[in-house]
């Protein structure tokens, strides 16, 4: 079988992306608000953490959209969600063992920028009030170049956030008519030339493939024109299309949408032309300029991966706030009610509003790190790993991987084929042992 027929053959299997292990399917009610107060007190105060917060609104609804959000062109419920934001950071920081620094700071959605630059420094004052941030701390936040003005640019630099992360998607007129999406280049280069001026100048675009009426040229052209505006990182992801999971993508035509081979297509021709642009690969899904800290951060193996993709954060700790948010302790995962409702009604209760989570065990450790090192530097050395820790190698079934000639092994190492980078998610997922249960519910390799 060709490198091409192999890619094929596998790209349709259902995998999880890992930006956690255990992986979100397999959180439970069996992790309550007692068993985080716990982990919190027993964190280290001298220990920097990250403080995730998610707003789930947008102005309109994006119908490929994967995201936990709701529309609102109304002021008052995001007014009245920042309330309660605000709330859950008195009881997030009650539970801490002392006033313990940031070391990242990301807002994402929905679309964060949907506050006010008055309500932003509302929230920042309080969050600088209860925190410090580390020097040189990075602090991203989620925009919409749609609804992006001067002053929210003003506002984002005056509150002291260096980065800002934009969903493109597509460049594609016919793409974004039929994703709910019109964002036509020009008003992205606006935003970020919006950003720049006033001072944050660290830029992220996120683009897609496998999106309805895209061709691999029109990916292509999207990316080309992506690099044009001279981001630091872009993402591109495959659109996941789970219609079953997320109503609003039932607005998608399926008969819209390319095949396995036109999204492998794509990803490669989006990747040429954004490695022809001069941008480095990294992991699965990124691109970096070669002086951005991802890179570097690539290139002398300090690189991680959370629930926001590849990271250069060093925190084991990260805090999440908000609806949804997912908070990863040394001890475990935790999220909160999805449901603003549910998640608002805990916070006046003056509870956290965990909904599930999941504790980790030692052997989780040791196959999250190995799952991290494949998904990461496409290469593990499980027994290494394993012995770090004082505990055998994790069993894992490479066999079929093998003889496909998607994995190699060296030794104890093992490696992703030159070639078959795209498909890390299938070697991770080999040293899943939660996977058995579950799977119908990821996304598609590629
Ligand atoms: S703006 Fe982003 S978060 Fe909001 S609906 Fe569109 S894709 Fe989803």
């Amino acid at each position: 079988m060709s490198r091409r027929d192999t890619l094929l053959h596998h790209a349709t299997q259902r995998t999880p992306r890992y930006t956690s292990y255990p992986t979100a399917p397999h959180f439970h009610e069996g992790v309550d608000a007692a068993m985080l107060t716990g982990w919190l007190q027993a964190l280290d105060p001298a220990r920097p953490v990250s403080l995730y917060v998610h707003v789930p609104y947008c102005r309109s609804l994006c119908w490929y959209c994967g995201c936990n959000t709701r529309a609102t062109t109304r002021a008052e419920p995001v007014a009245a969600y920042l309330e309660k934001l605000l709330a859950e950071l008195d009881l997030l920081t009650a539970r801490l063992p002392g006033r313990m620094q940031i070391s990242h700071f990301a807002m994402g959605g929905g679309t964060p920028a949907i506050l006010s630059p008055d309500q932003i420094t509302r929230l920042m004052d309080a969050v600088r009030a209860r925190f410090e941030f580390q020097p040189g701390a990075e602090l991203s936040i989620e925009i919409d170049p749609r609804h992006f003005t001067r002053a929210d640019a003003d506002g984002l630099a005056r509150t002291g956030f260096t980065r800002a992360s934009t969903g493109v998607q597509s460049f594609d007129p016919a793409v974004q008519a039929a994703i709910n999406r019109i964002q036509p280049w020009e008003l992205a280069a606006i935003a970020f030339d919006r950003l720049r001026e006033a001072g944050v100048s660290a830029i992220n675009i996120d683009l897609l493939y496998g999106l309805p009426r895209q061709s691999t040229a029109s990916a292509r052209a999207s990316a080309e024109a992506a690099a044009d505006l001279m981001p630091d990182r872009l993402a591109v992801f495959g659109y996941a299309h789970v219609p079953h999971m997320m109503a609003h993508q039932r607005l998608i035509r399926d008969e819209d949408l390319p095949d396995a081979r036109g999204r492998l297509d794509q990803a490669d021709a989006m990747e040429d032309a954004l490695t022809q642009a001069g941008y480095q690969a990294i992991g699965i899904d990124h691109y970096a300029r070669p002086d951005d800290a991802m890179a570097r951060a690539l290139n002398t193996r300090t690189l991680k991966r959370n629930f926001q993709g590849y990271t250069t954060d060093p925190s084991d700790t990260l805090l999440g706030l908000g609806a949804s948010a997912i908070s990863a302790l040394p001890q475990g995962y935790v999220q909160a009610h999805s449901d603003v409702r549910a998640w608002g009604q805990a916070v006046e209760a003056g509870r956290l509003p965990v909904r599930r989570g999941v504790a980790i065990s030692d052997e989780d450790r040791i196959r999250r790190a190995v799952i991290e090192q494949l998904m990461t530097y496409f290469e593990a050395d499980p027994a290494a790993i394993a012995a770090a820790h004082g505990l055998p190698a994790p069993q894992a079934d490479l066999s079929a991987l093998e003889q496909a000639g998607i994995v190699m092994r060296e030794g104890a190492r093992i490696r992703i084929a030159p070639g078959y980078r795209p498909l890390a998610r299938l070697a991770a997922a080999a040293f899943d042992a939660y996977l058995t249960t579950g799977a119908a519910r990821h996304s598609v390799s590629v």
